[in-house]
């Protein structure tokens, strides 16, 4: 029979897309395939009046990783990004954490409203909802009962010698992007180690 890959990768999120870059640059033909219609899983964004907004809730990346930080700078460009924690309280906005600006909000006039009314300002809203089969799974769930299961699952993946599972749903724990993506470079290693 013909091959016409060398790997099948199921998922592209940053651990399948990390994983597959290595993969290319070593000569191996690789498809990527998604359930979903774009790349990137969690991370991806799209553009909203020249803004990129997060589809799956907003992503700040941080690393101390060198070869992470070398392999991103390679695909994308980072802007300096400011996080500013604002709260609504009872209809009007206040930055968090409290410091002296806070008091000035306290009896300012900053409102939801002018918030609004700047011209290139988009707000997203994240707040905790239940799963729901079919919905979005956001976070693992690491009790004790999902963790057991996990460890069944885990254990059967064990005995499958030619699939590599990683990522964040394969294994079933948080990991920010930069760990996923060092995962995903450790896997591509331990792959060719195996390999030779
Ligand atoms: C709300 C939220 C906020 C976050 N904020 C941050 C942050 O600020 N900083 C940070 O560092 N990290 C953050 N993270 C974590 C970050 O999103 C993950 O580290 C990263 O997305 C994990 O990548 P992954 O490839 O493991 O998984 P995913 O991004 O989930 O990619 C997996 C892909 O596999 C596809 N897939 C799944 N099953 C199938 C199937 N059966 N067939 C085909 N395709 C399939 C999915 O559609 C998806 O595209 C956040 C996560 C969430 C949920």
């Amino acid at each position: 029979m013909k091959k016409d890959y060398d790997y099948l990768i199921v998922g592209a999120g940053l651990f399948g897309s990390t994983f597959a870059w290595h993969a290319r640059q070593a000569g191996k033909r690789c498809l990527v395939i998604d359930r979903r219609p774009h790349t990137g899983g969690g991370v991806h964004d799209r553009l909203i009046e020249g803004i990129n907004v997060h589809e799956y809730g907003p992503h700040i990346f941080h690393t101390s990783d060198e070869g992470v930080w070398r392999l991103a700078c390679r695909f994308v460009r980072f802007n300096r990004f400011r996080l500013h924690v604002k709260a609504n309280y009872k209809g009007r906005i206040y930055s968090l954490p409290f410091n002296l600006n806070t008091f000035r909000e306290m009896w300012g006039t900053a409102t939801p409203e002018e918030a609004r009314r700047t011209p290139v300002t988009v707000l997203t809203r994240e707040y905790p909802a239940a799963y729901v089969p079919g919905g979005e799974a956001y976070y693992p769930v690491n009790d004790e009962r999902n963790d057991k299961l996990y460890a069944r699952y885990k254990a059967l993946a064990g005995r499958e010698t030619d699939v590599v599972f990683g990522g964040r749903l394969a294994e079933y724990r948080y990991y920010d992007m930069d760990r996923t993506m060092r995962s995903a470079m450790d896997a591509w290693e331990r792959e060719c180690r195996r390999k030779i």
